[in-house]
């Protein structure tokens, strides 16, 4: 990844992709406190346009503020950045990724010295679950690994080291044969995937877990309201994984995975094991919210103009 041309924003200076370095004592790297997004921009009809910026640079601030971390920088400057890189980069359609993390100032965890930085970078990437996967869906497993749990390391803030618990899970998935890990909470209740948030289709009502152990996912409010729009029910509720194998569909949401169907669950085929009619209603929706053909939603997108 650092072998590229481009630029990267750093603290409100523009660098060259392969200069944009920190040191190897920088407190993130070595604890893990900072915090996140991951946005995507399209080639939407009237031009690039980034989905729903104002939504996730609300949640970074949530995020920093959670952790307790100070942003030097203000939500418009944030802003401005993320749609500058994709100008800088030469970018029509890209995942951003902002990031807010402690550097070198000071090491050990009594560092009373941190300076929070600030990096956006972007680059092209395609469909996160594979090619295929919009279209046929993926294969899941339950986890061994208990999602984090909300008194820990705290839910809420998309922060670095809750991926540790993500990336351990979607390790054992694919190792195991699998697409992707569905993890249960400290209760045993569905709580998300690695990096997304889980939806199911019953008679026709749709269900998604509330969002105690999950991230308030961007993607996830998207189809809430896309659906309910459409007449559907959308419920907040626990789920088991039970209920899932059972479930007419299933699908994952989040900004890189976008709306992935969910075929099978510890190999039990959900529903006639392909793309429900449900899931695929919201897919093309979501779709065309993120590409412009919404009028409904033309707010959700920032075009740079
Ligand atoms: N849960 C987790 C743990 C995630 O990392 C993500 C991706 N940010 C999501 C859910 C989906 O969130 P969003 O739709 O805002 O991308």
């Amino acid at each position: 990844m650092d072998d590229r041309d481009g630029f990267i924003w750093l603290d409100g200076q523009w660098l060259a992709w392969r200069d944009a370095k920190v040191h190897v004592l920088t407190h993130t790297l070595h604890y893990g406190l900072g915090v996140f997004e991951g946005i995507r921009a399209y080639h939407a009809k009237n031009g690039t346009a980034v989905f729903r910026m104002q939504e996730h640079t609300d949640r970074l601030f949530r995020s920093a503020h959670i952790m307790n971390m100070p942003m030097p920088f203000t939500k418009d400057e944030v802003n401005a950045a993320q749609c500058e890189v994709l100008r800088k980069n030469s970018l029509d359609s890209a995942y951003i990724r902002s990031m807010c993390f402690y550097g070198s100032e000071g090491m050990g965890l009594r560092a009373d010295n941190l300076k929070v930085h600030v990096m956006v970078a972007a680059w092209p990437w395609g469909a996160y679950l594979g090619a295929d996967s919009i279209e046929k869906g993926i294969r899941i497993r339950t986890s061994s690994y208990t999602r984090n749990h909300h008194n820990s390391t705290m839910c809420k803030a998309k922060a670095n080291g809750n991926y540790i618990n993500s990336i351990l899970a979607l390790q054992e998935a694919l190792a195991t044969g699998y697409d992707e890990a569905l993890m249960l909470d400290h209760e045993g209740f569905a709580a998300e995937g690695s990096a997304e948030n889980l939806f199911i289709v019953r008679n026709g009502k749709i269900y998604t877990p509330e969002t105690t152990s999950a991230l308030e996912g961007i993607t996830r409010d998207s189809v809430i309201t896309l659906a309910r729009e459409q007449g559907f029910d959308v419920i907040e509720k626990r789920i088991t994984r039970d209920e899932i194998y059972v479930a007419d569909e299933a699908f994952f949401t989040g900004s890189a995975a976008e709306v992935t169907p969910i075929r099978e669950l510890d190999n039990r085929k959900i529903g006639s094991g392909s793309r429900g009619e449900v899931t695929h209603k919201l897919q093309t929706l979501y779709f065309d919210a993120v590409n412009g053909r919404l009028d409904s939603h033309s707010d959700w997108l920032t075009y740079l103009g």
